[in-house]
């Protein structure tokens, strides 16, 4: 096994596997398979009463898998991880193991639409009480946090308009009481964020976006301590949703785990310059992007993420229709929800990824009607630029001011 001292890269590249236990093969097999051989009756009781390691039922661990989460786990610094069938399947495999009926959640107020869908209008269902705080300010976590907090749950950069949460200030609140802390490092990737070394309990992706990074694969990891991490598998997984990832999934996540710092060094330094053109441009109202001095939470986001992200949020003056017909005029730029991938896409949260809240929890949450979501692709940055110019309102088209 290499050493620690490995960069990210080596480790995204090579950490868990050495080919000359596999035959040579330089990349990992693929064990398409459900089930696995005991040697005896008895060695299949004991991995059942968790006296001996080794694979029993690929719902429950297969060694594909196994490979991917000690290799997101090592990238987050983390002791374990949780390969699962998809973001959504990581969110509810933790939440149904960690919380029970009379426990609270405090969830930050903007959230990706169906975690949004699923805590408000599922969770709360079952006797928890969900209450949505501005977590930017991390006093606002004092005064709502009692002993009934079970969890406390946030994005950041957060899903669609790129609020920031400070993971050490909201972690050494939370830790002074119960809760359980759970960050979802989508945005970030552990290449710009690790939320675990800043004090969470449990970090989650949709690896379906930057991890994969290539649109062909819905999946979600998660990483944490080995005790929590046990507990959501053998409960909130193996049992409650049974949101396991495929084994060929593993291996295309593992594939994209190879380019990772590759890929978010280019989606990062383009996302800049567009970010920068679009601040400039004529009919462009705002622009929420951390890598620009204008970012409310640009010290935040110099201090917690290494570099900015391939996030852009922006809103054109004219709201919504001025937006749409924007994204009507793009040629290269694709509309498509999803990011992280290599084609660059824009898409309308409020009709599409956000449309699981209604018009009036949108405004509760600071999700504005005309906002455009831009996941900033690989392609050349001056095509994409020059797409976005042509598409955006000529300045002729603007009613002066
Ligand atoms: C896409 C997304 C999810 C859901 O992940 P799936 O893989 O689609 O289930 C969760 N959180 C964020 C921030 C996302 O962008």
């Amino acid at each position: 096994m290499r050493n620690q001292s490995d960069s990210f890269a080596t480790r995204a590249i090579h950490h868990g596997y050495d080919p000359m236990d596999n035959e040579g093969s330089l990349t990992p097999p693929l064990h398409l398979t459900s089930t696995f051989a005991f040697e005896t009756a008895e060695a299949g009781g004991e991995m059942f009463g968790g006296e001996r390691a080794g694979h029993i039922y690929s719902r429950i661990s297969n060694p594909t898998c196994d490979l991917l989460e000690r290799r997101i786990a090592v990238l987050e610094g983390a002791e374990a991880g949780l390969a699962l069938a998809s973001g959504m399947g990581a969110i509810t495999s933790t939440i149904w193991t960690l919380v029970a009926p009379g426990d609270e959640v405090i969830l930050d107020k903007t959230l990706y639409g169906c975690t949004f869908s699923f805590m408000q209008h599922g969770l709360a269902k079952f006797g928890v009480t969900v209450t949505h705080v501005d977590l930017t300010n991390p006093k606002n976590l004092r005064d709502a946090i009692s002993a009934k907090t079970k969890v406390v749950y946030f994005e950041t950069p957060a899903n669609p308009n790129m609020r920031l949460v400070d993971i050490r200030a909201i972690s050494d609140i939370a830790h002074e009481g119960d809760a359980y802390v759970v960050v979802d490092n989508t945005y970030a990737t552990p290449y710009l964020t690790r939320p675990i070394e800043l004090g969470a309990d449990l970090a989650l992706h949709s690896a379906t976006k930057y991890l994969g990074g290539h649109g062909d694969v819905i999946a979600g990891l998660l990483v944490g301590s080995s005790e929590l991490i046990q507990q959501i598998r053998l409960y909130g997984m193996k049992d409650m949703t049974g949101a396991v990832m495929a084994p060929f999934n593993a291996m295309l996540v593992l594939r994209g785990l190879k380019t990772l710092e590759l890929r978010m060094d280019r989606h990062c330094s383009s996302a800049q310059t567009i970010a920068e053109m679009l601040e400039a441009a004529p009919g462009v109202v705002k622009v929420w992007y951390p890598g620009l001095a204008s970012f409310e939470q640009y010290d935040l986001a110099q201090r917690q993420m290494s570099q900015s992200g391939g996030m852009i949020a922006f809103e054109l003056e004219g709201g919504l229709e001025a937006g749409r017909a924007m994204m009507n005029r793009l040629q290269l730029i694709t509309r498509a929800v999803s990011l992280g991938d290599a084609e660059t896409l824009i898409q309308h949260p409020a009709s599409m990824t956000h449309s699981t809240y209604t018009p009036e929890e949108r405004a509760v949450h600071g999700i504005s009607e005309g906002l455009v979501r831009l996941s900033v692709g690989l392609e050349g940055v001056d095509d994409i630029l020059a797409d976005l110019r042509q598409a955006l309102p000529q300045s002729s088209m603007i009613k002066a001011a």
